[in-house]
């Protein structure tokens, strides 16, 4: 199955994706985490993205087109994936709908992640990540069991991610709004579009896209 998370910053696709990963045998595909990666390993593509990314604006159509074409044609992506914060605009839902349509896969499912904007700035000013293995946490809603390492592989770095400032964040919900939300109404009109309640709590959420997946 083939799927897309669609949701603004915060609205917990990370979060989500990761668990059905696991419990599907799907494959996460982020482009932010892609093009965090590109900026880290100061690639071509990373010195384009670096201040894009940091202003809270969206990269370019054709570097996030390009690295998710490329991602799909690899073998671990064949059984199977979710899409993380792919697609942002119309043009890129469009690409993505040639590219496949070229690779012979479709879109089974487009599940929206219903939220509201000023809760999701705590949501993401709270935000960090394990360092070695990428687990997400939140100050409030998701804590370590013990504080400072990680339940999943026990490490005991942590790192928060440069955008994840209050005034980033209010330019990334704009570029939400403005570029991305038609996404609903372009998905919806294809009948691929189902909703989950994204302010409820995180085990909430996962038992809401289970059902979805469970019926289709
Ligand atoms: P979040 O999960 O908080 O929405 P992401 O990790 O998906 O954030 O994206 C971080 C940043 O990377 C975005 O603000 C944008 O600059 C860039 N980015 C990620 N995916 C895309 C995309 N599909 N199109 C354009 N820019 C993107
Ligand atoms: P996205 O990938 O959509 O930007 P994340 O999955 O990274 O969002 O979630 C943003 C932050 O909010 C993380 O710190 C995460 O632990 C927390 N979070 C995710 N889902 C929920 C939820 N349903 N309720 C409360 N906090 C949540
Ligand atoms: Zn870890």
């Amino acid at each position: 199955m083939n799927l897309i998370l669609l949701g603004p910053p915060g609205a917990g696709k990370g979060t989500q994706a990761k668990i059905i990963e696991q419990e599907r045998g799907l494959v996460q595909l982020s482009t932010g985490d892609m093009l965090r990666a590109a900026v880290a390993a100061g690639t071509e593509i990373g010195k384009k993205a670096k201040a894009v990314m940091e202003a809270g604006e969206l990269v370019s159509d054709d570097i996030v087109i390009g690295i998710i074409s490329d991602r799909i044609d690899e073998p671990d992506v064949q059984g199977g994936f979710i899409l993380d914060g792919f697609p942002r605009t119309v043009a890129q839902a469009e690409a993505l709908d040639k590219l496949l349509a070229e690779k012979g896969k479709k879109l089974d499912l487009v599940i929206e992640m219903k939220v509201e904007d000023e809760p999701l700035i705590k949501r993401i000013t709270g935000r960090f990540t394990c360092a070695k293995c990428g687990e997400g946490y939140h100050d409030e809603f998701k804590k370590p069991a013990v504080e400072g390492v990680c339940d999943k592989c026990g490490g005991t770095e942590f790192k928060r991610r440069a955008d994840d400032n209050e005034e980033t964040v209010r330019s990334r919900l704009e570029a939400y709004h403005a570029q991305t939300a038609p996404l609903v109404d372009y998905y919806a009109g294809k009948g691929i579009l189902k909703s989950v309640d994204g302010m409820a709590p995180i085990d909430e959420v996962t038992n809401q896209i289970r059902a979805v997946l469970d019926s289709v």
